[in-house]
């Protein structure tokens, strides 16, 4: 067993998603647990990332772990298990072995320059058989059984990574819940500094509360100067802050807050598992308007209607604070990192009479209901314009939103240009478009649904063009794309010596959908992204000195499809 030291005490709840029966112990707890794995390098672990760091559309979902900047650290199992699965170009994680543990977690390791030989020979045979660069190639117990503390794989900077880093993850193998792998390598890491809040942020809830007179919210800086506010009615609050670490300069999320108000919790956070499919919901807990302008994570004290992340636990009004006493009342939040480091921060919010403007703010409510664009979170929604119609499906929202959607005549184009909405609000799952192109199509393949970042795609339905979106700022028109990718050999006068082709292979419009290559009509596998090689002692074709003919083709997302051959000598 890879478990060197066994739990003193037993579980607590929260290490495994469930809710702790009290709230005042469940933060304490986990100091006391002792789950121990073995280090997944041979050098002292830095961190430059922790679980649950919220990122647009997604926690940080493992461990970023540093590789002293460079690729090709050795890294280990960081306990007994198999290797249960090898991917190579998927999620982001460039190439990846997962480690299955009997004791439920599956450890993950991204991001990798390469995998052990025998493991690789694997990987490059079903790469093969599916003539794909890409692959998900699942193990059996048998197949590569590990050791705690034995190599499976090279350190690197594959996949969506802005630097040499390993990306460690722990997923529960019953169900493929994200698990804090923190608590099983806290021997091992030193962190005596404590987190620290940068900003406060004040919010008055639509139509039933008022902040300095009006509706809205103020963001500022806590401390012995601050300025008091005024509210009356329901207010929210969130937080901008980090934790910090010893020996690095990374910022980190924090493990666990608690809001009081005049002593009693009114919410609670603590960052110990959850649901893959539960990522999104980071938009709605996180204040994504704020973070999408000034790239900072305001976390929210209360939960939108929509938001049910297991990790927030509150009491029926949801966080949400009702100040309706002619007094100051005393809130106080206390951060927690893993290591019992912890900060407070008190402030007071001044309860001052205001019926007459909180009628106003609910009058202003009561009008926007009205608007045939006001969307209900646990309602379908449709918002349509000419050759344009918009389905929220219900429970997408998170909170109730009136959306200000704009239509641009565009006469030359293929379509109108639709915006959905004039601010950013995220959704937990995407709504559908559709949109009707201005004159007849007699080439449907080749038309596609374009955002103003790009590529979207969609399925032709009853004469309109049907596509899945994710973000409703953004502007969408259909398009077409007739013109082939391009194909360009790189360097050709080396290859031989080499042993290495290079090709690059663009598309203007769609992208780039897939791409083979044939050497003397046997599947050769080229790998990368816009610059793809192809590492001939790595083929089939064994080098024998003669005129080889190499073809290639490639297809857009379009479906246009280029084919190109040349001759070199191999
Ligand atoms: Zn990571």
């Amino acid at each position: 067993m890879g478990i060197v030291a066994l739990m003193l005490f037993p579980l607590s709840g929260s290490l495994y998603g469930q809710e702790a029966g009290g709230t005042k112990d469940s933060v304490a707890q986990i100091g006391t647990i002792k789950l121990c794995y073995v280090s997944p390098i041979d050098f002292p672990i830095s961190l430059a990332g922790n679980f649950g760091e919220p990122r647009p559309n997604h926690f940080h979902c493992g461990i970023d772990v540093r590789t002293q900047g460079v690729i090709g650290k050795k890294i280990f199992s960081v306990a007994d298990g198999y290797v249960s699965r090898l991917t190579v170009g998927m999620n982001g994680f460039g190439n990846a072995v997962y480690v299955t543990h009997p004791d439920g977690i599956t450890s993950v390791y991204a991001h990798l320059d390469r995998f052990m030989p025998k493991m690789a020979e694997r990987v490059l045979r079903k790469q093969y058989e599916m003539e794909s660069e890409v692959v998900d190639l699942r193990l059996s117990p048998e197949d590569f059984p590990v050791k705690a503390g034995e190599q499976i794989a090279f350190s690197g900077n594959t996949g969506a990574s802005m630097g040499p880093h390993l990306h460690l993850e722990f997923q529960r193998t019953s169900d493929g819940g994200l698990v804090n792998p923190l608590p099983y390598f806290q021997h091992l890491i030193r962190d005596t500094m404590r987190p620290k809040v940068h900003q406060l942020r004040l919010y008055a809830k639509p139509g039933e509360g008022v902040l300095l007179g009006t509706g809205g919210a103020v963001s500022f800086v806590p401390g012995a100067n601050q300025k008091v506010y005024e509210a009356w009615g329901r207010i929210g609050v969130a937080y901008w802050a980090d934790d910090y670490m010893n020996g690095t300069a990374n910022k980190f999320g924090i493990y666990s807050v608690r809001l009081f108000v005049d002593g009693r919790e009114v919410f609670r956070s603590c960052m110990d598992s959850y649901m893959p499919a539960d990522n999104r919901k980071v938009n709605s807990w996180g204040d994504y308007g704020v973070f999408m302008k000034q790239k900072r994570w305001f976390l929210k004290s209360f939960a939108e209607p929509g938001n049910d992340l297991s990790l927030l636990h509150y009491g029926p009004e949801r966080g949400w604070v009702d100040i309706c006493e002619a007094r100051d009342y005393q809130f106080r939040y206390e951060f927690r990192d893993q290591y019992g480091n912890w900060t407070t921060c008190e402030f007071r919010v001044r309860g001052v009479p205001s019926d007459e403007q909180l009628a106003k703010e609910t009058q202003r409510l009561r009008e926007q209901r009205m608007s045939k664009n006001y969307m209900r979170w646990n309602e379908s929604g449709v918002v349509q314009f000419p050759g344009m119609e918009l389905r929220i499906p219900a429970g997408a929202l998170f909170r109730d939103v009136e959306l200000h959607p704009q239509i641009k005549i565009e006469e030359d184009g293929c379509s109108n240009v639709y915006t959905l909405h004039d601010e950013p609000e995220p959704l937990l799952v995407n709504a559908t478009l559709m949109l009707a192109p201005r004159k007849p199509v007699d080439d449907p393949e080749r038309w596609y649904i374009e955002s103003s970042k790009g590529y979207i795609g969609g399925n032709w339905q009853d004469g309109w063009l049907v596509a899945s979106v994710r973000y409703l700022d953004e502007s969408y028109a259909l398009a077409r794309d007739t013109i082939q990718p391009m194909i360009t050999p790189l360097a050709t006068g080396k290859w031989s010596s080499n042993k290495l082709l290079r090709v690059r292979v663009q598309d203007k419009d769609s992208g780039v959908r897939t791409f083979k290559a044939y050497l003397d009509g046997q599947f050769v596998l080229f790998t990368g992204g816009a610059v793809k090689t192809c590492d001939l002692r790595k083929t089939p074709v064994s080098r024998e000195n003669k005129r080889r003919l190499l073809e290639l083709i490639a297809t857009d997302r379009c479906g246009n499809e280029r084919r190109d051959s040349c001759y070199f000598v191999y």
